[in-house]
């Protein structure tokens, strides 16, 4: 196929024509930084509440530092969503506690129906799952019944279930190539970003759903070329859900995971990162010696806050993970009946990471 196949949605991006945050209400839910001596406090007995309930914690990369660290203390994990879908799938713990957005948490609730799975706040959404409601979805897919549906796992649990496969930015593209051998047509979203550039990548004849991430939406490739031309030794890390142009500007193109072990691999000492910055509190962590920028972000005119940070992802904090602990409330619930639906695509995408050995880090190297 030459020409991109494309359909326009409708969905709630943010205005283009207005100067403020649209998501001002997410931002305005961002937990209180506590006080030093509170966040010792804090930090002791989340511990304690977490050994008690038999709960894991299973961070993002895009999460508070604090909230990444006491997952690694703890014996949870910090990654990016195939991880964290795989950690929670092996862990044996009778609680998962996902710092992170609600698809992560219902992604875990999928895998583990018999287990209390709790977030710090449940309305920490994402862009792309908002912008591919499930009604709307489904009447795609049946206007199309010829492809093959893959969903990013930014979805909530109802798009999944209509999908016959899930994947995340670091199993994508080895899967749509495996499909595409397979001569099979795919239906595509909601991400037209990494679509577009799995598309480009493979070659696949993909239709795609027009969601976008805000975060990731607002790179810009000529701020990006100037920030390139002060440092002709930087290396730039994008991830696939930034726009074409800026993926072209790319040394590395992966997913969180995978842009913080090209961090660690190569020899370069700067890189410009474009992706959200709450990333490079693992990347300076791992590599102290080397300097990490954020790409450029439009400035004053963005349609975001332009921050580089998520607004959903800054809901987590330490405060409002001791109460959900000491609470109980916050719980992930996902319709039964959907369940056996959305867990095949997920299942199938593991099961697939599995057999081409996508290197995945597993309870015990967290
Ligand atoms: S950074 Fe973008 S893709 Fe990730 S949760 Fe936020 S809005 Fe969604």
């Amino acid at each position: 196929m030459n020409s991109r196949s494309t359909i326009s949605i409708a969905y709630d991006h943010p205005n283009t024509t207005q100067t403020s945050c649209s998501t001002a209400h997410a931002w305005a839910k961002r937990p209180r930084e506590p006080e030093p001596e509170e966040k010792v406090a804090l930090i002791a007995n989340i511990k304690r509440m977490l050994k008690e309930q038999d709960a894991v914690l299973v961070s993002h990369y895009y999460v508070h530092p604090d909230l990444q660290d006491l997952a690694e203390a703890t014996g949870g994990i910090v990654s990016d969503s195939l991880d964290m879908a795989n950690f929670s799938h092996q862990h044996p713990a009778k609680t998962i506690v996902v710092a992170g957005v609600r698809f992560m948490g219902e992604t875990a609730k999928i895998l583990n129906p018999e287990k209390r799975v709790l977030m710090p706040d449940l309305a920490a959404e994402c862009s792309l799952d908002l912008g591919c409601p499930a009604d709307e979805f489904n009447a795609f897919c049946d206007a199309h019944p010829d492809r093959t549906v893959v969903v990013y796992a930014n979805t909530s649990a109802a798009v999944k279930a209509r999908a016959d496969w899930m994947v995340t930015s670091s199993i994508a593209l080895p899967i749509v190539q495996h499909l595409k051998e397979r001569g099979e047509k795919i239906l595509w979203a909601p991400d037209r970003h990494l679509g577009g550039y799995i598309q480009d990548k493979t070659g696949a004849d993909m239709l795609l759903w027009q969601g976008s991430c805000i975060v990731h939406d607002e790179y810009k490739a000529q701020e990006l070329l100037a920030l390139k031309a002060a440092h002709p030794h930087a290396l730039v890390l994008v991830h696939p859900e930034s726009p074409r142009a800026v993926v072209q500007l790319a040394d590395v193109v992966g997913s969180t995971s995978q842009l913080i072990k090209a961090a660690q691999q190569s020899i370069a000492q700067i890189f410009i990162v474009a992706t959200d910055n709450g990333i490079l509190h693992r990347m300076r962590t791992l590599c102290p010696d080397k300097l990490f920028l954020e790409a450029p972000t439009a400035g004053k005119g963005a349609t975001c806050k332009s921050c580089s940070h998520c607004p959903w992802m800054a809901m987590n904090g330490l405060i409002n993970l001791a109460e959900v602990l000491e609470k109980g409330n916050n719980e992930i619930h996902v319709d039964a009946a959907v369940i056996p639906r959305a867990v095949k695509p997920i299942q199938r995408m593991l099961d697939f990471a599995q057999m081409i050995k996508l290197p995945t880090r597993s309870i015990g190297n967290a």
